[in-house]
Order: C-alpha cells, then structure tokens, then sequence
C-alpha cells in the first residue's frame, strides 16, 4: 500500500450556506447551518491545511463566495506552497470581485449540470441559475481575453458538469452549442454524480444515478473522443466515473488516497463522501488527523460495507450504512429529517 505522508489534494467546504439548492447536493448545503467559521479561525485552519504540504487545496462548500474574507484565507494557503482553486455555482459573481480572485486562484471550476436552462435549473433547484452561470462564464471569459491580449497567461477556468441521468442527454449538446459561446474556456469535465449526502437518499441511485454500465460508457475512449470532437479544439475534455471515491478497500490498499476534506470549521472528514470525522484542526495537529482517518479506511465496518458493492444502488446502501455509523447524532437527525425523493415523472425523464 502507498503510504504518503500526506494528501496531496485538500478539499475545503469552507460554508455550507448556499443560493441553490441541487438535488444531489452532496453537503446539503444552504439546508443545514452555516458551519462558517470567524475570519482569525479560519486563517488557524489553513495554517493547519498547509501544515501538511499539499500540493493543491479546493475551495468548495457550499458556495465559497458568500465566505467574507475567503481571497485573503486563499492567498495564505496559495503563499504557503499550494495551488488553490476554487468551485463554484456562479450565482453571485461579479466582475470586480473577479479580477480579484483571478489573481489569487490558480483554477476557477463554474458548476453547470445542463446545456439547457430548463434542464440546469431543474437539477440546480432555482430559477435563474443557468443565466447566472453563463455570466459567470461570460466574465471569466473577458478577463482571460483581455490579459492575454496584454501578453498574459489564459486564465485556468472551465466547467465541471455532474452527469445525472437528467442532463445524460445534453452533453454533446453542451460541447457544440454552449463550449463555443466562450472563446477562452479551458477545460470541460462530465464527472457522474455519485452516492453522498442527498445523492445517497433510498430510490436517489436507481432514478437519477448513472449504473455501473452507463458509468462505462461515460468513460469510453469512444464517448470521450465524440466529446471531444463536437468541443472546440481549445477545450481540453474529460469525463470521469468518480468510481475512485467510493474508497473501494482494494484500490485503497493497493494505491492509497490522495484526498483529505475538511469541513466548514475545521473538523476533517475520515472519507471524503461519507460523513464521520477524526477531529478538529483547530485543536490537533493536522499530520495526526490524517493517520486517523487512513485507519478509517481499514476499519472493519468500512471494508465489509465497500467491499459488498456490485452496483450504484449497493453504493448508495452502503453510504447510508457509513454514514450511520460513523455519523455524530445530530448527523443521524439531520439523515433522518432529509426530503423523501420523489421520483421525476418519466416524461421529464431523458435519454
Ligand atoms: S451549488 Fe453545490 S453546494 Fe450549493 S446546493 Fe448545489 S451542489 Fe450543493
């Protein structure tokens, strides 16, 4: 088993609040408190996060944006060694601020799940997103124009889009009519969803999630290169199952796993997609919290949940089974207290 001394990859959702409200949401942000923490701690936690080399540190949440003081938390990590990049919605984006972050982000991922607004806001749960995050786009698009117009770097800015059975059918749609729209976009990422947080909900996996066999097909090399050929030729495009999140025991003994996530207030998730943590950073040190968590990963209960998995269905079923255990009780109440899904009509559905 690869042993390494660290992640090399942190993911911080440095807020749960969030304007949007998506189906899948894997913190469930903007329905649970904030977590958020004052600005003073949340420079002690990236001091933390730093602490343990990374190479790369994501800003995610929730929508980082609505974090006052979150340029300054970056550019301490930034300064520290790391690359930081930064995930968001695109709802509250504004040119100013942008040139800003610009400066300080090395990576700017905007979440589009639809190349249609009728399909995005559906699944991003508010009226206006899809707008919203064109103009995002739009912004990001000039600003990188116009540096390298004054001999700059590209900005590094794309999109991530999580693949669900309702938008499966607007991807080639997306590389040939919304890619094209703007002229300096970097990369493009179709990444299926996957079983965590609201996404693991009973009857989530069967109705919205792709199966191991359309994960197959995601993945090609025949659907990447038919991707590839509708994107304009600038875009770089990749597609991803997200297989590698599960933690499969196999996979984590034989190569390990890069990735640590930390929650808004510092407590550090054991697993990235499954609820549970080891302890604060605030109070321990950051190297003890991540031996911590890879003993998770070969906890007994762990290995037999993960280890039964043949399908997505068995993946949400073991989801829900770790985040059971592993889960504080206010993380039970908060399970337990989740909306029912309700199944879309099957007119509404496509492909
Ligand atoms: S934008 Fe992200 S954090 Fe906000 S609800 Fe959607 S998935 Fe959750």
């Amino acid at each position: 088993m690869s042993t390494p001394q660290g992640p090399s990859d942190v993911i911080w959702d440095i807020t749960y609040a969030c304007p949007l409200r998506c189906v899948h949401c894997y913190s469930e942000s903007g329905r649970r408190p904030a977590r958020q923490l004052g600005h003073d701690e949340m420079l002690r936690v990236a001091d933390a996060i730093s602490s343990l080399r990374p190479q790369a540190v994501e800003f995610a949440g929730g929508e980082p944006l609505l974090v006052k003081g979150l340029l300054e938390v970056a550019r301490r990590i930034g300064g520290a060694g790391a690359a930081v990049n930064l995930y968001t919605g695109g709802w509250l984006f504004d040119r100013g601020w942008a040139e800003e972050a610009c400066r300080v982000f090395s990576r700017i991922t905007v979440s589009v799940d639809g190349a249609s607004a009728g399909v995005h806001d559906r699944i991003r749960g508010r009226a206006g997103s899809f707008e919203r995050a064109m103009r995002t786009l739009a912004i990001l698009d000039d600003l990188s124009g116009e540096r390298v117009a004054r001999g700059g770097d590209p900005i590094e800015f794309g999109v991530d889009y999580a693949v669900l059975r309702a938008n499966l059918h607007e991807l080639e749609e997306f590389c040939r009519t919304v890619a094209p729209r703007f002229p300096n976009l970097r990369f493009l990422t179709f990444a299926a969803a996957v079983p965590s947080g609201l996404a693991s909900r009973q009857g989530f996996a069967e109705h919205e999630l792709l199966g191991f066999d359309d994960l197959r097909a995601l993945v090609s090399r025949e659907h990447a290169e038919r991707l590839r050929s509708l994107a304009p030729r600038s875009v770089r495009v990749m597609t991803s199952d997200n297989m590698v999140l599960m933690m499969h025991p196999d996979l984590v003994w034989r190569y390990g796993f890069p990735m640590l996530q930390v929650e808004p207030d510092g407590e550090v998730r054991a697993m990235p997609i499954y609820e549970g943590t080891v302890g604060s950073l605030l109070t321990e040190d950051a190297g003890t919290l991540w031996e911590r968590a890879r003993e998770r990963w070969r906890d007994p209960f762990v290995v037999e949940a993960l280890s039964a998995v043949r399908s997505m269905e068995d993946w949400a079923e073991a989801t829900r089974r770790i985040d059971r255990h592993f889960g504080t009780p206010e993380v039970r109440h908060r399970i337990d207290h989740r909306p029912p899904y309700v199944p879309r009509p099957r007119a509404a559905s496509a492909r």
